[in-house]
This record gives C-alpha cells, structure tokens and sequence, in this order.
C-alpha cells in the first residue's frame, strides 16, 4: 500500500513543537488577530523576500482579495490558464470580474507567455475598450510561471500582477521567490501544500504599502478602527491557533522542498524508460514539487491497474475550468484550449510527500514499469 499523501508521518516528526506553539495561544487566550498571526505575516514576508504579508483564512479569500485590492471589480477582465484548481477562476469572479483563459505551455503546464501576448494582440486590434486589467498565473504543482515574459508583457499592457503561488511556497525564478514578482502573491495553507496549517488558511504578500493597508481592511470587515468601516470587507482571518502551527512549519518549509526535490529525482531515476513522461524542471527556476505529476496516453487505465496494487493516485485536474458546469455561462468549448485539454486527459499525480519512503517509490516505480511492460501500452 502507497498513500497518496500521509500528513501524520510529518505530525509525529514535530509533534511537540506544534503542541507547544499551541499551548502558548490557548495559555494567552487570544485567538484572533493577535501576536502569532503578525509575527507570522513578518516571517513569510521575509521568507519570500517582500515587504509585507496579510494573513487570510484561505488561499481562495488571498486571490479573492487582492484582486479587490488591485480595484479589479464588475466589467473588468483577468487573465488566468483553466488548468488550475477551479479557485483561480472563482476569485476572479467573486471580486465581480471575468476570467479569460489561455492556453498553456505542455512541458510545464503553466500559462503560455505567447498566448498571451496573442491575446492581448488580438484585443488591442479590435480598438475596443480594453477590460483586461490584470493577469494571474499559476505556479502549477510547484513549478514557476515564466514570470520574466509575463511581467514585461504586463508592463508593456499596463497590466496588475497577481500571482497564484498556492501550490509554490519556495519555488524560485531567476533566484528570486514566486509571489514576489506581481503586485501581490496569493498563498494557501490547506494541510496538504508545501507549507500546510491545520486547518484553512493563506496569505497575501505585498511590497507596496498602500495594497498592505488595503488588504488588512478588505480581511476584516473593512474596519479601520474598532466600528470604523472604510470598506465592505467581510470576514476572512487567520487566527492564531494556525499562525502559530505556521510559524513551526515555516521554520522547515525549505528542508521539506529539498526532501521533495530530492524524492522528484530519485522517481525520475525508477521512471527512466518506463514509457511515461516525468515533470522537468526548466532552466532559472528552482521546483518545489508540490505534486509529482506524470503524463501517459494510458492515464485512466494506469490508474486503474494501481489502485488495484495499493498505489493511491490523483488527478490534478481531469475537467478544465472552462468546461466546468459552474462556467457554463463564458460559452468556452471543448478545442478552445488544445494544450490545457489534451494534458488533462494524461495526467496523473503519484504519492508524493516529503517523507514518502524510498521503498514506496520504488513499488510504485516497478508497477509501472510493469504494467506497460505487459504490453498492455499498446
Ligand atoms: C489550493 C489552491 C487554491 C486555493 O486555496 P484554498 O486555501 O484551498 O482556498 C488556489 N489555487 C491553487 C492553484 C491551489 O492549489
């Protein structure tokens, strides 16, 4: 039996440190918006090489508000790929704006920079008024976006920058931290990401200081002082149970991501021609392997045929954003994206964690290499 992920083996490593930091917060009985939760925000800022960080309750409410932060609202338009986790997309719509989709590049699943120069080409020769106001990609499975193509295509379009870094905390372009690229980076704390709480949560990071002071009010009623409310903000807080468990886990967020990294090649090396394409890792950027994630033209079978050897799988994700039901109403068709359907119909993720043994990777290594060795490829 492989699992897919197994959180416990990562509890029972710091076990009583995590207790301990929760102690702390339970012993000062102050559970919201109190000394964890800034000297947190201060740490991961610093961690990721910006100003400043505002804790939020999840990486969808991070995206959501630092859109509204950026003044994206109703009329407006962002760009953003539809192989991500359907988040991406609803966060743009929450803050009243619609998502457009672009194609992405097939050997790294991220946002093609020449599809969206096409785009913005496109739409500037129409002479209308222009409603794409920002552009967010997605560091997918841990793998940076081409983010020096993407930022001098946002300045030359004068567009924001928001990053979705959910599944990217550590990853590197050019030796600089993703999120620190765009106006603002989104990350999430759900259990199973790089650096996971226990529970919900995100953060929005930022080095400008207007966006910082925005974001802190738009995450809390809008309030400025206590029953001042400057904007309709809503309610979307990390507290302090999970800020201090972070703070923990920031600590070996970077020994984690060398664990991964260390994991992806030694899959890479039991994968060596067993007929299934593996993850690279392209020149100037650092992965942090938030998946393992392989391609096969056998997808669906391959997954059946380990399950019934104990290997768990996942697929992330087997529906594009734009044919989901949910964006019916952007009247996107299946061909609308060649590059995002075709890899969605061979892609599957392996068990993948930092402390996955070797011994499980080489299991599910030799399966397989067994299953298309039973000529069962073809
Ligand atoms: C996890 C994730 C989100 C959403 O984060 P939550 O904390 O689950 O709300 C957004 N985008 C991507 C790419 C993610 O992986």
């Amino acid at each position: 039996m492989v699992p897919f992920i197994d959180l416990t083996r990562q509890y029972k490593a710091i076990e009583e440190e995590i207790l301990s930091a929760t102690k702390r917060v339970f012993e000062k009985g102050r559970f919201i918006l109190g000394e964890e939760v800034s000297a947190f925000e201060e740490e991961f800022a610093r961690y990721c090489g910006v100003r400043y960080g505002v804790g939020m309750n999840s990486g969808t409410d991070a995206l959501y508000l630092a859109l509204r932060a950026a003044g994206i609202g109703e009329g407006d338009e962002v760009v953003t790929v539809a192989n991500s986790f359907i988040a991406s997309a609803l966060a743009i719509s929450f803050a009243g704006a619609k998502p457009i989709f672009v194609d992405i590049e097939p050997e790294t699943y991220n946002l093609d920079p020449n599809a969206l120069e096409a785009l913005l080409k496109r739409r500037r020769a129409t002479g209308k008024r222009q409603r794409i106001k920002a552009i967010l990609p997605v560091h997918l499975y841990g793998h940076p976006a081409q983010m020096d193509a993407i930022m001098e295509i946002s300045h030359r379009y004068n567009l924001a920058v928001i990053e979705d870094a959910c599944q990217a905390h550590g990853a590197k372009f050019n030796n600089k931290k993703v999120g620190s690229f765009g106006a603002m980076g989104c990350f999430s704390f759900y259990p199973t990401k790089n650096l996971g709480g226990s529970g919900d949560g995100g953060m929005v990071i930022t080095d400008e200081k207007k966006l910082y002071e925005k974001l802190r009010l738009l995450r809390c009623y809008g309030e400025k002082k206590k029953y001042q409310h400057h904007l309709k903000g809503g309610n979307s807080r990390l507290d302090e149970i999970q800020a201090s468990i972070l703070r923990v886990k920031l600590k070996y967020l970077d020994r984690w991501n060398k664990e991964r990294r260390k994991k992806a090649s030694i899959y890479k090396d039991v994968l060596e021609g067993a007929g299934v394409i593996c993850p690279v890792e392209k020149e100037w950027t650092r992965h942090v392997y938030h998946l393992f994630v392989i391609r096969s033209k056998k997808r669906d079978a391959l997954q059946i045929f380990l399950k019934t050897k104990g290997i768990d799988t996942l697929i992330h994700y087997p529906t594009p954003i734009h044919l989901q039901k949910a964006y019916k109403e952007l009247g996107y068709q299946r061909g609308d994206f060649p590059v995002t359907e075709k890899c969605s119909g061979e892609i599957l993720s392996l068990p993948f964690f930092p402390e996955l043994k070797d011994e499980e990777m080489e299991v599910v290594g030799k399966q397989i290499k067994d299953y298309f060795k039973g000529g069962r490829s073809r």
